[in-house]
């Protein structure tokens, strides 16, 4: 790995990133080829931006002219304790805090101001965290840091189970190597639809990209998710509707360290943290650089063996086959981005989930090596964390306000968790929105 390549990877980790990659800026070739499938088979529901922008979309470096080189980071969001077991509803996990755009954002503006420091002042610079027409889960599969599941989510294998042949990952056979193909191995991943993210910010790009006056002018346009942060939401103005999340982050996990000494070891840990937490729960980062960096990851090949968890648990079919997602029978994308009536869907198959929904990554194997994240932010509310099934029902505005105020269910909003919560309890609310107001 060249030298700033290198420095790169080491300083986004010590600043608390949990995995770090660089990949070449080039055109998603392959990785279009399943999304435009997926758009034909008209899959992606009520979320039309996702037909915007496509050439901007499989090339980075039409969507922020003369980006060179695309550093990719991961941070950890799963949470120490899950909201909403037993008979509770649910929140996917990643909306536990605060809303992960802007925090990442806040953290990769750091790690850029660092870069800077050994590059000078870099023109044409991006971050971008869910907030454009980009392939998140390609490109962190092109940076090495993990491979698509039958779930269509991005697996970052634990480094505990890298290291250690005799562990269960899924079903298949643990030799690392088998993971690591050259590029043209790859097997077909998902359209890297972010559905467990449903509600992340997939917006649409600027005009041009670039000039902070041209997208402050654009105001008008879909306001972010999250109220909080002036500066992403600026950032962010000129993007489409959110549609959430996968999915996700943990900076400062005081993780065991795995010390890896084999040499076929060396390239696996080249591009990621030493730290062993593993699976999907993390947010993804881009930052979009104007300059020509040594890759650092090799791309790993699919990993699920006959593992079909995720398709099996999932309640209403929309994984309706390995790496195939249908969001319009997806409870992330009907909870969230979906802003229809929720009549003629059967209230039990949603399973107390009324914001997101997690269980085809609650149920993967790979997140037994997901960790607690420790990032302050993204920890509930000691309020969120009181929270029951009566006091949901009852929910008001105000109240909503004060448990969301920076939180990624904004993106649902106050009317659209009231649907949400009057539908998986059976209708018995279905007027309490209007009585509230
Ligand atoms: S409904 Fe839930 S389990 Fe099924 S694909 Fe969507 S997020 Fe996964
Ligand atoms: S549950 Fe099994 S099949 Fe699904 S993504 Fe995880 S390992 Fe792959």
């Amino acid at each position: 790995m060249g030298s700033l390549s290198q420095w790169i990877v080491d300083e986004a980790e010590k600043m608390g990133f949990d995995a770090c990659g660089i990949a070449c800026a080039t055109a998603l070739d392959k990785e279009s080829a399943h999304m435009e499938q997926w758009l034909e088979e008209e899959h992606e529901g009520e979320m039309g931006y996702l037909t915007r922008n496509r050439e901007k979309r499989y090339d980075p470096r039409l969507l922020v002219e003369g980006t060179k080189s695309i550093v990719t980071v991961l941070y950890n969001y799963f949470p120490k304790q899950q909201l909403g077991d037993g008979e509770h509803f649910k929140i996917a996990k990643y909306a536990y805090g605060a809303d992960y755009h802007d925090v990442l954002k806040r953290k990769m503006r750091l790690l850029l101001e660092r870069i800077e420091t050994q590059t000078g002042k870099l023109e044409g610079t991006r971050i971008f965290v869910d907030s454009a027409p980009v392939l998140d889960r390609a490109w962190a599969v092109r940076c090495g840091l993990g491979f698509i599941g039958k779930n269509t989510m991005l697996i970052h294998p634990s480094l505990s189970l890298i290291a250690s042949r005799n562990q269960e990952p899924p079903t298949t056979p643990t030799n690392p190597l088998s993971m690591i193909a050259s590029r043209n191995q790859e097997p077909s991943t998902s359209p890297n639809i972010p559905l467990s993210m449903i509600a992340s910010r997939n917006q649409e790009p600027s005009a041009t990209p670039i000039n902070p006056l041209s997208m402050i002018a654009s105001r008008n346009q879909e306001p972010p998710a999250t109220p909080n942060n002036p500066l992403s939401m600026i950032a962010s103005r000129n993007q489409e509707p959110s549609a959430t999340p996968i999915n996700p982050l943990s900076m400062i996990a005081s993780r065991n360290h795995q010390s890896l000494s084999t040499p076929h070891h060396q390239f696996l840990t080249a591009g990621r943290s030493q730290r062993q937490g593993g699976g999907s729960f993390f947010f993804i980062g881009h930052l979009f650089l104007p300059l020509d960096l040594t890759e650092t990851g090799q791309v790993l090949t699919n990993r699920c063996g006959r593992c079909t968890r995720c398709l099996d648990a999932c309640p209403t079919g929309a994984l309706e086959a390995p790496f195939h997602i249908d969001a319009r029978k997806c409870i992330s994308y009907l909870t969230i981005e979906y802003k229809g009536s929720l009549d003629g869907h059967d209230p039990t198959l949603f399973k107390g989930w009324m914001y997101g929904c997690d269980i085809c990554q609650d149920v993967c194997p790979y997140n037994r090596f997901a960790l607690p994240n420790v990032e302050p932010e993204f920890q509930p509310s000691d309020q969120l964390l009181a929270m029951r099934e009566k006091d949901w029902k009852s929910l008001s505005k105000d109240e909503f306000e004060a448990l969301f105020k920076h939180s990624a269910v904004q993106r649902a909003g106050f009317e659209g968790l009231k649907r949400n919560i009057d539908f998986i309890s059976g209708g018995e609310l279905r007027n309490a929105v209007h009585d509230d107001e």
